[in-house]
């Protein structure tokens, strides 16, 4: 079997072309939603996401605001913008792009952020309503891939999700939004990571499965079901001499060996990648309709 590509890009154009829709009608009611994205210090990754922030919100007609401080930032200082974002009514939703500078408490950060305008989806208080099942938001990355699931007719119902890695922006809520009841999820769901003896055998049971790594190639051919969905989140850039640019990115899935035994794949890049943006966008315009009600 070779299996069928699924493309953030494709994915992502669909969910755009709603979001469109639904900015034109906030617009006619007199309502712009604005984004603002927060960068402390001078990350050079850091700038390349902050930058395509702010240019997708303008593609789709949504004010976007960059606010670019120092990485002599102070805590204090960064709590003390994130107090005016949080006053500011024409700011609808923000973030605060991470990861911050060592002298600043990340989590001190996150917890000052409004839960209403925290289109990361990052404060416990919007973590906690996603896993009882009443989201305001959901976080981008875990969003994105069950949106690939749902609009590739793939079934989540009954079907064992096996998610490879735990953490708080992929694994762990890519997980708790799996095993929720309703559409694109109802899922049997099984967590594994670094400390799992017996990964192999795990992930080779999985109907769909899930890696957010961040190890090239991690998964081989031996450690996936014949005909399995297989979603790769990881970006891993390798040193490739035959490429232009002498390194080239690969994903957390051995691609070429891997999407000969499963029924779906999602290459990298082109895969998960757009569509963490795309969600972004979504609660940036969420967080604008539950201020106009
Ligand atoms: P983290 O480093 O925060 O977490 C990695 C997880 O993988 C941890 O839970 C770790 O386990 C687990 N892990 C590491 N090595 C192994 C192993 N050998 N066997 C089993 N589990 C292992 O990474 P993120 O979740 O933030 O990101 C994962 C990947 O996804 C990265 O490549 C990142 O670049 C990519 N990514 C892509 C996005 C996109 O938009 N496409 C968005 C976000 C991330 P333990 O907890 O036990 O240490």
């Amino acid at each position: 079997m070779t299996a069928k590509l699924i493309l953030g890009k494709e994915v992502s154009e669909e969910i755009y072309g709603e979001l469109r829709q639904r900015i034109e009608a906030l617009k006619a009611r007199g309502v712009t939603p604005g984004l603002a994205v927060v960068l402390v210090g001078d990350d050079p990754a850091s700038q390349v996401y902050v930058r395509k922030k702010g240019e997708m919100c303008e593609e789709l007609g949504m004010r976007s605001t960059t606010i670019v401080m120092p990485k002599e930032t102070t805590q204090e200082e960064l709590l003390r913008k994130v107090a005016e974002l949080n006053a500011d009514p024409s700011i609808h939703g923000y973030l605060v792009q991470l990861p911050l500078p060592d002298h600043i408490d990340e989590e001190a950060v996150i917890d000052a952020i409004d839960p209403s305008k925290d289109v990361d989806c990052f404060h416990p208080s919007n973590v906690g309503r996603m896993l009882i099942g009443d989201p305001d938001f959901l976080p981008a990355t875990p969003a994105g891939v069950q949106q690939m699931l749902v609009r590739s007719g793939i079934e989540t119902a009954g079907r064992h999700v096996v998610v490879v890695g735990r953490s708080n922006i992929v694994g762990k809520p890519m997980a708790a939004m799996m095993v929720q009841r309703g559409a694109g999820a109802d899922s049997t769901v099984t967590v594994v990571h670094s400390k799992t003896p017996n990964l192999a055998e795990i992930t080779s049971t999985a109907d769909i499965l899930v890696v957010a790594i961040g190890k090239p190639r991690f998964i081989t051919a031996d450690m996936v079901k014949e005909g399995a969905v297989v979603i790769d989140v990881g970006t891993n850039r390798i040193q490739d001499p035959t490429h232009p640019k002498g390194s080239r990115l690969v994903g957390d899935v051995d691609f070429d060996a891997v999407k000969e035994k499963a029924s779906y794949i999602t290459p990298v890049p082109g895969g998960v990648g757009p569509m963490t943006i795309c969600m972004l966008m979504a609660n940036a315009v969420r967080a604008a309709e539950r201020v106009v009600g």
